[in-house]
C-alpha cells in the first residue's frame, strides 16, 4: 500500500517494521467538550485506515490517547465547578458513544493521559538529564528547541522566527512564535486541586509530553504510522517528534499521515456562524448515523471537505440506491456462497487497487457505483442467477468491511416497528397529537427514527 508521508512530503511504500503488522499512534480527543464533526472526519480517516490495512491482510495495533489533562480540560472544570474526573468521564463516555453511533471500530487501546503520569515524569527526566530540557526556578521544565538539530522537520519554520531561550506557556501556539516549549508546568492557583508530585514539585504534563509518552509505552521507542488532523501537524507533531527522539536518539515515527480540515458550507466552522455542529446536534435534526458516516467518507483525506446539509440529503439518497441494490440482491440470491461475475470481480479489484493507492476513496466509490449500475441492468434483463448473486453480495459485503455504512439485516424495520408507524399514522390522521407522539417515543425507544416527508413517514435505524 502507498501512503502520503507528511515528513518526507511525498507518496512512500507503507513497509511496517514487523511484517504483516502495522502499530499506529492517534491523536484522540481532548475530553473537555462532545466532539464537532471536524474531529469526527479525523477519526472517520482513521477508520478507514484501519479497516483497510486490515482488508489487505495486515493486523493492526492502533493506540487512541484520551486527553484528559491540559489547559482546556482544566479550564472547562473549573468553569463548570466540577473536580477533573468527574467533568472529563462525561465526555469520555460521549466520545465512546460517538463511535458506536458512526460505527467506527474500536482501538486496541484508548490510554488516558491521567493514568501514565510516571511515564511522562520519566521521559521528562531522561531529557534534563541528557541537557535537552531545563528546569526554572518555579518548577517548571523547557525543551530547549537550539539543541534539537533536526527540529522543524514536519512543518517549514522560519529561522527569523525561531526564539530559542523565549518560553511559550500554552499548550498551542503559532508557528511564528516558536520558542522553547513546556514538558512540564509548575502547578498555579488556577490549576485547583490538579496536580502530581514530581522530581520539580507539584505540577502536571504539557500537552505534547503526554502523546509522546504514551505512544512509546504501547508502541516502542519507534513504530510505523502516526495520524492526526492537519492542525496538529505543529505544534503538537513536531514537539512530539523532538522530545521522542533527543529522548531515546532513535527515530520516533516512519510515517505521518494527516487529514485535512472541514468546512462547513464551505466557511470555516465556527460558533458564531452558527455553523458549528455535534454528532449530536445532526442526530436531533433527524439524519441518519449512516449518512453522515457516508459524507465524512466519500471526500479523500488529503482533501479538504465541504460538508453541507444538502450534501447529507445526498448521501441519504445514495444509501438509499445502495440498499436497494442490495435488496435486489438478496431476494435474487441462492443459498450457497455463489461465483461472482467478472465485472463484480474486477470492480473488487478496482475498489482495493484505489484504497492501495493512499486511500483513494473517491475511485474506490466509483467502482463500487459500476458494479451497482452493471448489477441493475443484469437484474433488468435477467441475465443473473441466484449463484451470481450471492456472489455479488458477497463482493459487497467484503468492500462493507471496509466501508461500514451499508444497511444490515437489523436494519431492516421488523413488524412490530411497521405496526407503530401504521398506529402513528392512524392517530395523526385523527389529529390526536398526543397518541401520535407517544407512538413516536415507542418507536425511538426501539431505536429506530420517523420522519414526515410529502410521500409518507420514513423510518430510519438509528444506529
Ligand atoms: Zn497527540
Amino acid at each position: 500500500m502507498q501512503v502520503y508521508n507528511s515528513i518526507s512530503r511525498r507518496l512512500e511504500e507503507l513497509e511496517p517494521l514487523e511484517p504483516g503488522h502495522v502499530r499506529i499512534y492517534t491523536c484522540g480527543p481532548t475530553v473537555y467538550d462532545y466532539a464537532h464533526i471536524g474531529n469526527l472526519r479525523t477519526f472517520m480517516f482513521e477508520d478507514l485506515l484501519r479497516r483497510t490495512l486490515k482488508h489487505l491482510g495486515y493486523r493492526v495495533t492502533q493506540v487512541m490517547n484520551l486527553t484528559d489533562v491540559d489547559d482546556k480540560t482544566i479550564r472547562a472544570s473549573r468553569e463548570a465547578g466540577l473536580p477533573l474526573q468527574q467533568y472529563t468521564q462525561r465526555f469520555k463516555d460521549a466520545f465512546f458513544e460517538d463511535l458506536a453511533t458512526l460505527n467506527i471500530e474500536s482501538a486496541e487501546h484508548y490510554p488516558a493521559a491521567t493514568d501514565h503520569l510516571p511515564a511522562m515524569i520519566k521521559l521528562v527526566e531522561t531529557l534534563v538529564t541528557k541537557e535537552y530540557a531545563y528546569v526554572t526556578d518555579d518548577g517548571c521544565v523547557y525543551f530547549s528547541i537550539d539543541k534539537c538539530e533536526t527540529y522543524g522537520r514536519l512543518v517549514t519554520l522560519n529561522p527569523e522566527s525561531m526564539r530559542p531561550g523565549e518560553r511559550v506557556d500554552h499548550d498551542e501556539y503559532e508557528k511564528d512564535g516558536v520558542a522553547d516549549f513546556a514538558l512540564w508546568k509548575a502547578w498555579k492557583e488556577e490549576d485547583g486541586d490538579v496536580g502530581w508530585d514530581s522530581p520539580w514539585g507539584r505540577g502536571r504534563p504539557g500537552w505534547h509530553i503526554e502523546c509522546s509518552a504514551m505512544s512509546m509505552q504501547y508502541l516502542g521507542e519507534t513504530f510505523d504510522l502516526h495520524t492526526g488532523g492537519v492542525d496538529n501537524r505543529f505544534p503538537h507533531h513536531e514537539d512530539e517528534i523532538a522530545q521522542s527522539e533527543c529522548a531515546t536518539g532513535k527515530p520516533f515515527v516512519r510515517y505521518w499521515m494527516h487529514s485535512n480540515f472541514l468546512v462547513v458550507e464551505n466557511k470555516k466552522m465556527s460558533k458564531s456562524l452558527g455553523n458549528f455542529y455535534t454528532l449530536r446536534d445532526l442526530l436531533d435534526k433527524d439524519y441518519s448515523p449512516r449518512a453522515i458516516r457516508y459524507l465524512l467518507l466519500s471526500a479523500h483525506y488529503r482533501q479538504q471537505l465541504n460538508f453541507t446539509l444538502a450534501g447529507l440529503e445526498q448521501a441519504q439518497a445514495t444509501l438509499d440506491r445502495i440498499d436497494e441494490f442490495m435488496g435486489r440482491c438478496e431476494a435474487a440470491a441462492a443459498d450457497a456462497p455463489g461465483t461472482p461475475p467478472h465485472w463484480a470481480e474486477s470492480g473488487r479489484r478496482a475498489f482495493d487497487e484505489a484504497l492501495k493507492h493512499d486511500l483513494n476513496i473517491p475511485e474506490a466509490l466509483a467502482a463500487i457505483f459500476t458494479i451497482i449500475h452493471t448489477g441493475n441492468a443484469a437484474f433488468d434483463d435477467r441475465s443473473l442467477d441466484g449463484a451470481g448473486a450471492a456472489g455479488v453480495r458477497g463482493v459487497m459485503r467484503e468492500m462493507d468491511a471496509v466501508l461500514g455504512f451499508m444497511a444490515h439485516e437489523n436494519d431492516v424495520a421488523g413488524p412490530d416497528i411497521e405496526k407503530l408507524v401504521a398506529q402513528r399514522q392512524a392517530a395523526r390522521e385523527a389529529k390526536d397529537w398526543a397518541e401520535s407522539d407517544r407512538m413516536r417515543d415507542e418507536i425511538v425507544a426501539l431505536g429506530w427514527s420517523v420522519k414526515d416527508t410529502p410521500h409518507g413517514a420514513e423510518l430510519r435505524k438509528q444506529r
